[in-house]
């Protein structure tokens, strides 16, 4: 068989066969419920009361989903996470920032940060993909940056305050990056000061926005680089942000679309049970993708530490066999979408999204078709 005239059994495929790591999945049901709106949101001023009010459920809904201490507030904008870090460059980073670097998004935002000739060189701690380092004190450095969950390798890191604070200065802020992570992952937000991220992932909406977790800290940074001579430009300004969040409002226009799917998912989760109901759900999707992949004799999980190992974003390397283009182009023809690995990583790989979104039973068929493909192909 070649694989132009490769037709997979219609029964073993996946009902839904959206698993990309980014954007992720949007339930259908969020979907009709916008499409259901009909002429009373759509099409409407994001200053009026109607929109103000959805906004209101997305910050009071997402505050009760992360069980947010008190004093933490849920503040928002408009750029996706990319747009945070230039926000973030300008409007959170006293003088130099500590760095850690697993995969492609964290250090995206190092290179952000080192680029602004307002700061010091940030301090980096890198560590091969597929693995992750320790957070630990830094030296002379005012906030510690690191993500959440790698999108780009499926290694996650757990929110912790550095090992030893006596070694790190007094009120260094923890900024973790949690865009596919967020309303996923368990984590303890006492551990972090800026908990951010976009809604297209974990959060099974749709892109352009940034949300942030704050701390008090937080905000009294934010206050206090907002009111220095500092030159920041009003669209990355986080004290405008606050201060229009505050109203339920943006600076400018934001996607209502996305705002509407974003408060469908976080009702779902919440009126579910909360984030441990969105866990579960990876917990039980990843359980048996690794599972699988440690038992089949062509596939195998790229993240050799098991506690290491993503619960959201599963990267599993192909044997030299089975080629990972020619499974991802296969599987595309049969509406299994986006499954390909992170190019730059360069590996024979594929990264399987497991969104709370994702439906177990979606995963179980994909593992099943792509066992039917490597006898098969
Ligand atoms: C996707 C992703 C980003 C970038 O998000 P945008 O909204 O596209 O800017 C940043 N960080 C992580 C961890 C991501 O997965």
């Amino acid at each position: 068989m070649t694989n132009e005239n490769i037709t997979i059994p219609a029964d073993l495929l996946p009902a839904d066969g959206r698993f990309c790591s980014g954007p992720g999945k949007v339930r259908t049901e969020a979907l009709d419920a916008l499409a259901a709106t009909g002429t009373t949101y759509m099409g409407h001023s994001h200053r009026a009361l109607n929109v103000r009010f959805k906004v209101a459920e997305l910050r009071n809904g997402l505050a009760e989903m992360l069980v947010l201490p008190d004093g933490y507030e849920i503040m928002l904008g408009n750029g996706g996470s990319t747009g945070f870090w230039d926000c973030a460059t300008f409007g959170l980073i006293e003088r130099r920032s500590h760095h850690l670097e697993f995969g492609e998004f964290g250090s995206k935002f190092t290179k952000a940060v080192a680029a602004a000739p307002w700061l010091e060189t940030p301090e980096v701690v890198a560590s091969e993909p597929g693995t992750r380092p320790d957070v630990v004190a830094g030296t002379d450095v005012d906030a510690y940056c690191y993500t959440h969950n790698e999108t780009s390798t499926g290694v996650h890191l757990p929110p912790s305050r550095p090992a030893d604070p006596s070694e790190g200065d007094d009120g260094a802020l923890v900024m973790v990056d949690a865009t596919s992570a967020a309303g996923a992952l368990r984590f303890d937000p006492n551990e972090t000061d800026v908990y951010y991220f976009a809604p297209q992932k974990a959060l099974g909406s749709d892109g352009g926005l940034w949300i942030a977790a704050v701390s008090p800290a937080a905000i009294e940074r934010i206050e206090r680089i907002a009111a220095s001579d500092r030159f920041i430009p009003a669209s990355l300004d986080l004290k405008t942000a606050l201060d229009n969040s505050r109203k339920d409002q943006t600076y400018n226009t934001p996607a209502l679309a996305t705002v509407f799917l974003a408060v469908e998912q976080i009702n779902w989760v919440n009126n579910n049970g909360g984030l441990e109901f969105a866990a579960r759900r990876c917990d039980a999707m990843s359980e048996m993708l690794y599972g699988w992949a440690e038992a089949s004799d062509f596939a195998t999980p790229f993240v050799k530490d098991p506690a290491h190992r993503s619960p959201v974003v599963g990267t599993i390397d192909l044997d030299d066999r089975l080629p990972a283009d020619d499974v991802v182009a296969i599987l595309r023809e049969h509406e299994v979408f986006d499954i390909g690995g992170y190019r730059k990583l360069g590996r024979n790989q594929l990264r399987i999204a497991m969104f709370p979104t994702i439906e177990l039973s979606d995963l179980q068929a994909l593992l099943a078709t792509l066992d039917w493909l490597a006898e098969n192909l």
